[in-house]
């Protein structure tokens, strides 16, 4: 497999101005698809956050969607947040921008160091003993935003933890001090029909809601639900999604996976 990262400098910081407007009118509508299914599912409008999913994506690109009024981003591979965090940073601080980080890709033990600096939440914890590890890698004082990943679609090529352990990891990691367990996160089964797609919505929003009725004090911060992508989203807030997480809906296609 060719390394998209020897073809796409992805710290590169220039735009076209057309490539600009593109993405800028694809956040314009996004954002309207999403007020629409939040009035569709009778919620109040502004109860669903848009995460954009920036991997593959340039400083040039992803400082355009910010430009155009996303205030939160997710990159997938500690390697792109080494390449692209430092300069994002430093243009949102000269534009004025407050942007909230999170990693929403599979997190390894030995990249644990070079992400925390840099993201305010981790959303692929698939393990209390992986939540520890991350936690044990804290700055003195840091803290920790985490959701717990439950692959709900038990799809072998996913990745999160089996739904049935996902009350007891929940549990366990909700108990770390310097870590908030803010949600649970999910990516919905890869099938064109939407019945087994909202059941994977459903049964993460049953357990979030499982989790705060029997888990008391500790889980009093674990409200969200982090689920629905470009294709499905609609359908996640339909049942109930506290955040959605789009790349190609804001972007175009991939190039590179
Ligand atoms: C890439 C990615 C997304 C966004 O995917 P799109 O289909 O491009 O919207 C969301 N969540 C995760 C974990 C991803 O890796």
């Amino acid at each position: 497999m060719v390394n998209y990262l020897d073809h796409k400098n992805l710290a590169n910081t220039r735009i076209d101005p057309c490539r600009a407007r593109e993405i800028a009118e694809a956040v314009a509508r996004c954002r309207d698809q999403v007020r629409e299914a939040e009035s569709a599912a009778g919620r109040p409008e502004g109860s669903v956050r848009t995460l954009v999913a920036t991997k593959t994506r340039d400083i040039g690109e992803i400082m355009a969607a910010i430009g155009a009024g996303v205030r939160l981003i997710g990159e997938n591979r500690p390697q792109e947040i080494q390449i692209k965090a430092e300069g994002i940073a430093q243009a949102c601080r000269e534009r004025g921008f407050e942007v909230e980080s999170h990693l929403i890709g599979q997190l390894q033990k030995n990249k644990i160091n070079k992400v925390v600096p840099w993201v305010d939440a981790v959303e692929s914890v698939d393990s209390a003993e992986q939540a520890r590890q991350i936690a044990q890698r804290l700055a003195p004082g840091q803290t920790m935003k985490v959701f717990l990943e439950v692959n709900e679609s038990g799809e072998e090529s996913k990745s999160g933890c089996d739904p049935a352990a996902a009350y007891d990891e929940a549990s366990a990691i909700a108990e770390i001090p310097s870590l908030e367990l803010v949600g649970l996160m999910t990516i919905g089964t890869h099938v064109e029909e939407e019945a087994p797609i909202r059941r994977g919505f459903a049964a993460l929003r049953e357990l979030r809601d499982r989790l705060r009725h029997d888990g008391g004090d500790s889980m009093a911060s674990c409200e969200g639900l982090s689920m629905g992508m470009t294709h499905d989203f609609p359908l996640a807030i339909a049942e109930g999604a506290t955040e959605i997480r789009v790349g190609s809906a804001i972007f175009g296609e991939r190039l590179f996976v």
